[in-house]
């Protein structure tokens, strides 16, 4: 498609980071047809950007050369589920809730759960290695993707990876495609390893009066032994915003952790005292636990809420994604407090604490230009405070644009030369996804 109208919606993803209109956009069905464009494009020297849904948070789908966004959303077949070899076939575009809710219909378990599996693509995990709060228990994409169909600039195709559960024949070519962000191939299949589905899960919600004290709560918990699915965290300035949005939380509280546990039925109850009892310990104000799949709903709903809700009340949300090690994310919220506060940028963090993976949210309402300064002082901060708090600067929502500059802030030259090296294997002409993840060297 080439209509002005048509095409708006490929210039833009979640990132918030502009318009970038392509020159076309093309909607395969079938991966010979996913070759065919590569190849027209490279014979033509037309940049090509993959698209899943649009959901990416670093602009890693924004056409910044202009020319093809190639968008994989009307390839959608779940072509195989095996019950016996714990395996999915599924096409990239597939979303990542709609392959869930077959694979536990199923009885059978895909871990990876992105806040966003309501809409993203599994091509778009595999391309940014996505996370979630379950990565915690059960790793990230990386862990699921058994093997790969892919398409190259210029439309050759291979198959890499397996169907079994070991395998170590050659370079793991998989695992580099995944998380490189749509610029070493176009995923046409992907082949995932499920696990069986845990017979029973137990939430929990707890407030405490700082995020020390959470963070407190969450060594206690890890020392008992226990390896919650989920152990999410939301800070002060998260919380305020939940309350505007009317959920009812205790008024000292400004720091929450929302736990869970999931395995054998039998242990589940046990699990969830002992969590429990580890935040009560450790000063939590209340610790509220989830007693049906309803009230578990309800106590999941603030911690979905947040994203949204910190969308809608500013004019733009700049989120990055952290990580630190789990001891040093008391000492991170207390920098990033002070940071907002020299630069006078509001700031909202939550996250997955088990992971150490802190979105920190930079919250923008004044125009752009009266901003731009103090926004890029802020950034350049907590990148900074990550790096010598012994961290790194994506958990899981990639490079892409936004962190393009700060790369080798966290790698050395010779790392980033391999990497650019690696880059010229899968594209030598620069064509595929261009301008992304490694700033010009
Ligand atoms: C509300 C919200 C919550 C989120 N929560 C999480 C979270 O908890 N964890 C997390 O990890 N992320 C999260 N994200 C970020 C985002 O959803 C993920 O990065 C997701 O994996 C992107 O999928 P997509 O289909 O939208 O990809 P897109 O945004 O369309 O593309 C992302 C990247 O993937 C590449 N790509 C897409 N399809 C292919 C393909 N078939 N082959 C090769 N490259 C391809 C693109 O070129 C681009 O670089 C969240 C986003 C939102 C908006």
């Amino acid at each position: 498609m080439r209509d002005e109208d048509a095409l708006a919606r490929f210039a833009v993803d979640e990132s918030g980071l502009g318009r970038f209109p392509p020159e076309a956009a093309v909607l395969p069905e079938t991966a010979e047809e996913v070759a065919h464009v590569l190849e027209v494009a490279a014979a033509h020297g037309v940049p090509v950007t993959p698209r899943g849904t649009g959901t990416g948070m670093t602009g890693g789908a924004l056409p910044v050369r202009g020319g093809i966004v190639l968008c994989t959303e009307r390839m959608t077949k779940i072509r195989e589920l095996d019950v016996d070899e714990l395996i999915a076939v599924v096409e990239p575009g597939v979303v990542t809730g709609a392959l869930q809710a077959e694979v536990e219909a199923a009885g059978l378990f895909y871990p990876p759960d992105p806040a966003s599996l309501a809409s993203c693509s599994l091509g778009g995990n595999v391309a940014e290695n996505a996370g979630g709060p379950r990565a915690f228990k059960y790793g990230t994409t990386r862990e699921y993707v058994l093997g790969l169909d892919v398409a190259l600039m210029g439309g050759e195709r291979f198959s890499c990876g397996r169907r079994t559960m070991k395998g170590v024949t050659g370079y793991d070519v998989t695992a580099a495609i995944v998380g490189s962000e749509g610029t070493f191939a176009v995923a046409t299949a992907i082949t995932l390893r499920l696990l069986p589905r845990p017979a029973a899960v137990g939430t929990l919600l707890a407030t405490f009066v700082d995020a020390i004290t959470a963070g407190t709560a969450v060594g206690a918990i890890l020392r008992r032994g226990l390896r919650p699915c989920a152990l999410e965290l939301l800070d002060r300035a998260t919380i305020e915003h939940m309350r505007g949005r009317g959920r009812r939380l205790p008024a000292r509280a400004a720091a929450l952790l929302l736990v869970e546990v999931d395995g054998p039925a039998e242990s589940i109850e046990a699990e969830v005292e002992r969590a429990g009892g580890a935040c009560e310990e450790a000063g939590a104000l209340e610790v509220v636990v989830a007693r049906s799949d309803q009230e578990r709903r309800e106590l999941w709903e603030t911690r979905r809420l947040v994203n949204p809700t910190l969308r809608d009340t500013h004019r733009r949300k700049i989120p990055e994604d952290i990580v630190v090690p789990r001891k040093a994310i008391p000492e991170m919220l207390r920098r990033v407090d002070a940071i907002s506060a020299e630069t006078r940028i509001p700031t909202a963090t939550y996250g997955h604490a088990g992971d150490g993976n802190l979105h920190v949210n930079l919250l923008v309402d004044e125009p752009d230009a009266e901003i731009a300064d103090r926004l890029g002082r802020a950034m350049d901060a907590i990148m900074r405070a990550t790096l010598e708090l012994g961290g790194t600067l994506a958990g899981e929502h990639g490079v892409g644009l936004l962190k393009m500059k700060y790369l080798p802030w966290e790698q050395s030259p010779q790392l980033l030369r391999v990497q650019r090296e690696l880059k010229r294997v899968f594209d030598p002409r620069d064509l595929l996804n261009p301008g992304k993840i490694l700033p010009p060297a």
